[in-house]
């Protein structure tokens, strides 16, 4: 089936895939990989090819970072008002070509077209909150406690950047990385997930367009992400790795920088609790589960991932939550009227099989979905299971997926201890109408973010991040997200 049968409707903001995968970006040029190798992408609503785009080789990854070191002197001489332009541009032509970037990214990855526009929207705003970050890079004058002298502190960009990103959020990843990254001064090189690597190309067209300098950004896909990313971090004008990935990966990735001591950036897995206490309003604490559990079919690392509902709520929670997911449609991302997308490969659908099969044989009953679905394309239904016991391989990994599981809790100690029984620490939902226990519990739970009363945490006006296993650093956010892209220069000064 084409592009065009699956959207009847949507004809005018079809995205040019042809065009969107014509090579490397390097330098702002448009090359093959020096293996002429491919990487083919497809559409996890039919299983079908897209688009076959570059496999960059060791060779063009040293390219890349030729291209970068030219552009850096330019670029980080470049006044912070004129990048400060150049960023906005990036937002307003993003938003110019929502509908266009919003079905690539349903295209590539699978996710529903609401949740895809979403995702957009997301993305740009890190261009337009960026370029109001550029021109408020400040630095520090004081005195010494001594007397002796003046101390002059100066931010400034790190370096050249190697950006990696996964292919669950294929726009925003990239941009929540780009953004500051330009902000700050430095120039970078991005290896987007080979899964979804459309979006990140086009992208880099409208990155051009708004006026980025050739060699600021560059951008390759690799099917040896490893040597790739080896072969940048062992390059000394390198001084970041910014990644965005499974906990797994990262910790590869922080014994490869280790090697050559180069800064590090981790936004990592998540396991995240999403705890509704006795006296939570029940229709807040039911939207606030659609939107953490189901926002990209539970692909997100801030998904809800163990569902805490306390003993006096949790028969008529765990009934309007089955109402709910089973009303969901589901279907092909592309299709207007889907709420639910597939997942991203067979291999990811086989993953929640396993999990919501052992939660089964241990005891969980399921009341929606509970079972794969029959292709094409890779769908596991809206499922959730109640009765869990805490024995179950799901309370310890991320399910990733539209799968909501219940445990039932009684106390506020029990659930604090529960909810932190976990590697991770990235986010955490908390219901209830008790607010001195809403802080109280947000203060106790081990997580970088914590969503009160609502189902979603995720702002480019606030630092994003988890503590534990879940990462290092933080994204977004007053100053926080470019400081990860600059070096505080101290001057001991006396006069
Ligand atoms: P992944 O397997 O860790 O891959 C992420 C990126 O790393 C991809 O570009 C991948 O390239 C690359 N990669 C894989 N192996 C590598 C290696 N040995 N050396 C260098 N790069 C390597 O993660 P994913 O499956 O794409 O994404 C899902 C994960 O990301 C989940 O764990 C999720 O929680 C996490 N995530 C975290 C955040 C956050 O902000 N904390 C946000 C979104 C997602 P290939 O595609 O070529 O394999």
């Amino acid at each position: 089936m084409t592009i065009a049968q699956q959207m009847p409707h949507a004809d005018r903001h079809l995205p040019d895939i042809e065009a969107t995968a014509r090579g490397l970006y390097i330098d702002g040029n448009w090359r093959q990989s020096k293996s002429g190798r491919k990487i083919d992408v497809t559409d996890p609503s039919t299983g079908a090819l897209l688009a076959a785009v570059a496999d960059a080789t060791v060779e063009d990854a040293q390219a890349s970072i030729e291209a970068a070191s030219r552009a850096a002197p330019g670029w980080r001489s470049t006044p912070p008002r004129k990048r400060s332009e150049i960023l906005r541009r990036c937002f307003e032509l993003m938003i110019e070509r929502s509908e266009m970037l919003a079905t690539l990214i349903s295209l590539e990855n699978g996710k529903a077209l609401r949740d895809a526009r979403g995702e957009v929207a997301y993305a740009a705003e890190f261009f337009r909150w960026n370029a109001e970050e550029a021109v408020r890079i400040t630095g520090e004058f004081g005195t010494a406690p001594s007397g002796a002298n003046r101390i002059i502190v100066d931010y400034q960009p790190i370096g050249i950047c190697l950006l990696i990103t996964p292919w669950n959020f294929p726009a925003a990843m990239a941009t929540r990385k780009i953004a500051p990254a330009l902000a700050a001064g430095c120039t970078v090189i991005l290896k987007p997930a080979s899964e979804t690597p459309l979006t990140a190309y086009a992208l880099a067209s409208i990155y051009e367009e708004a006026g980025v300098p050739p060699g600021v950004v560059n951008v390759l896909t690799t099917s040896t992400p490893a040597a790739f990313s080896a072969t940048i971090l062992a390059d000394p004008r390198v001084r970041k790795l910014s990644f965005t990935g499974s906990t797994g990966v990262g910790r590869l990735l922080l014994a490869e920088a280790a090697k050559h001591v180069v800064s590090c950036s981790m936004e990592l897995g998540g396991n995240a609790p999403f705890i509704v206490f006795d006296d939570a309003d029940l229709e807040a604490a039911l939207d606030g589960a659609m939107v953490a559990k189901m926002r990209n079919a539970g692909e997100a690392c801030t998904a809800a991932n163990r569902l805490y509902v306390q003993s006096g709520i949790y028969e008529s929670f765990a009934e309007g939550l089955a109402k709910r997911m089973s009303a969901l449609n589901v279907g092909p991302g592309v299709d207007a009227l889907t709420e639910c997308g597939p997942m991203i490969t067979t291999k990811a659908v086989e993953k929640i099989d396993r999990l919501v099969v052992d939660a089964k044989a241990k005891g969980a009953r399921v009341t929606c979905g509970g079972e794969p679905s029959a292709g094409p394309g890779y769908f596991y239904p809206p499922t959730v299971l109640v009765d869990m016991p805490d024995g179950v391989e799901m309370a310890h990994e991320e399910i990733f997926g539209p799968v909501a599981p219940l445990y039932r809790f009684e106390t506020e100690d029990e659930v604090i201890g529960r909810a932190n029984d976990t590697e991770y620490g990235l986010a955490a939902y908390v219901f209830t109408r008790d607010i001195a226990r809403g802080l109280r519990v947000s203060s106790a739970l081990e997580s970088g973010m914590i969503a009160l009363n609502r189902g979603l945490v995720s702002d480019p006006a606030a630092p994003f991040g988890g503590v534990k296993q879940s990462g290092l650093g933080r994204e977004g956010g007053q100053h926080h997200g470019i400081a990860e892209f600059m070096e505080a220069k101290y001057i001991a000064a006396s006069f």
